[in-house]
C-alpha cells in the first residue's frame, strides 16, 4: 500500500446503508424507501451494475416491475450526492465505499470477471488534478480506470 493511501473507515452492509443515508439526507434530499431499495441491491453486487441489473433486482426483492429509467433517476442523484460512483469503462455503478468522504477513486476493473475494486491515493488524484489544470482546463470529474486482471483471474 502506498503511504499516500487515504486512509478512513469503509462501512460495510447496514453500516454502509446507514451512512449513505446519513450522507444523502444532509444534502437535503429524502431516503424514501425506493431509494433505500435502489441502494441496497447496488450494494449487494459484487461487481459494477448497470440501471437494467439493479431494476431486475429491485422488480424481485419489490415483488412488482420497477422501470430502468426510475432506477437511473435515483442512481444520478446517488452519483451526484456521492453515495454511488460511476464506473465509466464499465459502464456501470457501485456503491461508493466513503459516501462521508469527498475525493477520486481509482478503479482497477478485471477483464476477466468484472471485478472491480477501488483504490484511494489522493496523491496521484491530485497530480491529475494539477496536470488538467497547468493544460488551462478546468478539471471537475477525473475518471482513474485501470484495466487489467485482478489476483483471482492472474
Ligand atoms: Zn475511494
Ligand atoms: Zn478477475
Amino acid at each position: 500500500m502506498s503511504s499516500h493511501a487515504h486512509q478512513h473507515h469503509e462501512p460495510h452492509g447496514v453500516d454502509l446503508a446507514r451512512a449513505a443515508q446519513t450522507t444523502l439526507e444532509r444534502s437535503g434530499e429524502q431516503w424514501t424507501t425506493m431509494r433505500a431499495s435502489v441502494f441496497a441491491a447496488l450494494a449487494a453486487f459484487t461487481k459494477p451494475a448497470s440501471a437494467y441489473d439493479i431494476a431486475e433486482a429491485v422488480s424481485k426483492s419489490e415483488g412488482r416491475r420497477v422501470a430502468a429509467n426510475s432506477v437511473y433517476r435515483i442512481l444520478d442523484l446517488f452519483v451526484g450526492a456521492n453515495l454511488v460512483r460511476r464506473v465509466e469503462s464499465a459502464n456501470a455503478y457501485i456503491a461508493n465505499a466513503h459516501p462521508g468522504c469527498l475525493h477520486d477513486c481509482i478503479f482497477l476493473v478485471c477483464d476477466s470477471c468484472g471485478q472491480t475494486v477501488h483504490l484511494d491515493d489522493d496523491a496521484i488524484t491530485r497530480g491529475v488534478r494539477h496536470a488538467a489544470e497547468a493544460a488551462g482546463f478546468q478539471p471537475e470529474r477525473p475518471v482513474i480506470e485501470v484495466r487489467g486482471k485482478c489476483a483471482d483471474c492472474d
